[in-house]
């Protein structure tokens, strides 16, 4: 059985700004295995970045504020961690690839020198003569297949092309041979083909390095090709989870089945229908579930009363309380 490597129990974060305190994750709960990759889907402004960033701890902090709540890494508390502890998570503990691959290379630096100051960082205690560390940013570079990794290490980012660029950001996230991955949108910023060649070249280095990886993003194609299991998060909270093929197959939340329907169809037959409404004012957010403005099937009890998460099947969880009618 696959031991257990993160695990997040009831997170609440906190932002606070000028005109009063933002309640964006309001218990989140997530698991994920060793060699596990799971996927986390959900509109923009739900939490999923915020999600991440708690988990690296990189949230700014203020206006951020972690308000209660564990994450656990194998057995440490992140949130409980210290400076050195926090280093040695951030060397090779857990690495992110982020949406925009421009703003996460440093312009005024070539790749050679981010690239190896990451693989330097990762491997302290290796002491890694110079030599060592060039060859192993040469092989980085070759296994994202970025032809002639010589010469790319002597550029500068912008001399680079969007997809070169986050092919670097894969190379460097993976170079640290981190326990997790989460890659937080990571072909948004690329156009249509290169996000293709993008997800199929993470999706082989992660399968062949055998990485935990969380993936993050809105499309749900790129979900079920890739991941074993979903989670789909609405307003700061996980609403359902369960194995991709299931999911798919059948959906239980009223949020996630409109998430489906607002996928357009290649054959071009019917309309993809959006969700009525927007995503709630993070201010003053609706009382019990926090989807019932926008939902075809309000109860009264939905108004008043948070629904607690239903079992569905062995591994699929829904918080609704329609599921407890059945
Ligand atoms: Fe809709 Fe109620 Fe289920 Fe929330 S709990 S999704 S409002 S039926």
């Amino acid at each position: 059985m696959a031991r257990r490597l993160l695990h997040i129990r009831d997170l609440h974060v906190r932002f606070d700004v000028y005109g009063g305190t933002l309640k964006v994750l309001n218990g989140v709960n997530l698991h994920l295995d060793e060699g596990e990759k799971v996927g986390l889907v959900g509109e923009t402004g739900c939490g999923k970045t915020t999600t991440a960033k708690s988990i690296l701890r990189i949230l700014p902090m203020p206006p951020a504020k972690i308000t209660g709540g564990e994450i656990l890494l194998g057995k440490d508390d992140i949130l409980k961690m210290g400076i050195r502890q926090l280093r040695e998570l951030h060397s090779h503990g857990i690495s992110m690839i982020f949406q925009d691959p421009t703003a996460s290379l440093n312009p005024v630096f070539t790749i050679g020198d981010q690239l190896t100051d990451t693989i330097r960082y990762s491997t302290v205690e290796q002491k890694l003569t110079k030599r060592e560390t060039k060859k192993r940013a040469v092989s980085a570079l070759s296994d994202v297949s970025l032809p002639d990794p010589v010469r790319i290490l002597e550029n500068y980012p912008i001399q680079l092309s969007g997809g070169m660029r986050q092919r670097i950001c894969i190379a460097m996230a993976l170079a640290s041979r981190s326990r997790l991955l989460i890659a937080d949108e990571p072909t948004t910023s690329l156009d249509v083909t290169i996000q293709a060649q993008v997800l199929k070249l993470l999706g082989r280095l992660v399968e062949e390095k055998d990485t935990s990886t969380i993936l993050i993003t809105h499309s749900l194609g790129v979900v079920r090709e890739w991941t074993q299991r979903v989670y789909v998060m609405y307003a700061g909270q996980m609403v359902e989870t369960a194995p991709t093929k299931e999911l798919f197959h059948s959906p239980f939340h009223p949020y996630t089945k409109g998430l489906m329907k607002a996928v357009p169809k290649l054959t071009g037959e019917g309309v993809a229908l959006g969700i009525s409404g927007r995503i709630p004012d993070y201010l003053n957010p609706p009382t019990g579930c926090r989807f019932h403005p926008r939902c075809p099937h309000v109860m009264d009890v939905c108004r008043k009363e948070r629904p607690p998460y239903f079992v569905a099947g062995d591994t699929h969880e829904v918080a609704c309380f329609l599921y407890r009618e059945k």
